[in-house]
């Protein structure tokens, strides 16, 4: 399995950006906070699926304009899979002709831009050779994580999330688990706002990693840019030879 974050200004600052997307296979998008910046376009063109774990800003901000980019090339429209709440929001609060032209209204008037499909916790999805299982995390919106497994591998995506006890049984039960990508998104010193905003700091992420029982990566993704360097300090001094901070650019293969 190929698994590579979208993030095309850390090329740039160093420092990973706001949005989130991880690429899997080149054909199946977890978030669209940056992909639509993903370039060549030709590179959007070939993503026919893409899974949201939320409604938040750095999980969606790009949707609308991967949507343009890859519209009315004649191939089938890609498909946008979330929970319901998800779904509820995508229609209320972007694609309301306000934030945005309601891309959902405008699909049954002619070519489609895009179509929905509902995901449930628990029930596994397709994604050609991909199997996506959607598992509930903890947020302060309703979020979903995915396990993601081809013929060999599995690989799980934990974002946003705090503290969670139920995936870390579901993760300790699989027996084809390779690595697992878990959100850390404050340093130790903002553990009290990590609590509060469904996150986890970097005290809470080594609460989170001590729960798995296998021994496979674990690797720090969704780090706030503003404290980057901080919590990689911190993630280092963990001195845990499994975790590493995510390096946005590179292809991770399992
Ligand atoms: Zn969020
Ligand atoms: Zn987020």
């Amino acid at each position: 399995m190929r698994v590579e974050l979208i993030d095309p200004t850390s090329g740039i600052s160093g420092t990973p950006s706001f949005g989130m997307t991880v690429l899997l296979n080149e054909h199946t998008a977890i978030d669209a906070g940056t992909l639509g910046f993903l370039w060549p376009i030709s590179r959007q063109r070939q993503v026919s699926r893409v899974f949201l774990s939320h409604s938040h800003m750095d999980h969606v901000a790009a949707l609308p304009s991967f949507l343009d980019n890859v519209y009315g090339t004649g191939l089938e429209c890609p498909t946008v899979l979330a929970g319901p709440e998800t779904l509820k929001s995508l229609q209320s609060d972007l694609f309301n002709d306000r934030l945005w032209p309601d891309f959902v209204r405008l699909s049954e008037q002619g070519p489609s831009f895009l179509h929905l499909q509902q995901l449930s916790p628990l029930e596994t999805v397709e994604a050609n050779e991909l199997r996506v299982t959607p598992w509930p995390l903890s947020h302060v919106v309703p979020v979903l994580g995915f396990l993601v497994e081809d013929s060999c591998s599995a690989v799980a995506f934990l974002t946003d999330t705090g503290p969670c006890d139920s995936v870390w049984e579901r993760l300790n039960a699989c027996e084809s688990l390779k690595a697992v990508f878990l959100e850390c998104s404050f340093p130790r010193r903002h553990e009290p706002l990590a609590t509060a905003s469904g996150h986890l700091s970097v005290t809470s992420f080594a609460g989170e990693i001590a729960k798995l029982r296998r021994s496979v990566p674990v690797i720090a993704y969704h780090l706030k840019p503003a404290f980057h360097e901080e919590i990689v300090d911190e993630v280092q001094r963990l001195q845990q030879p499994n975790v590493e901070v995510i390096q946005p650019g590179r292809v991770y293969t399992f």
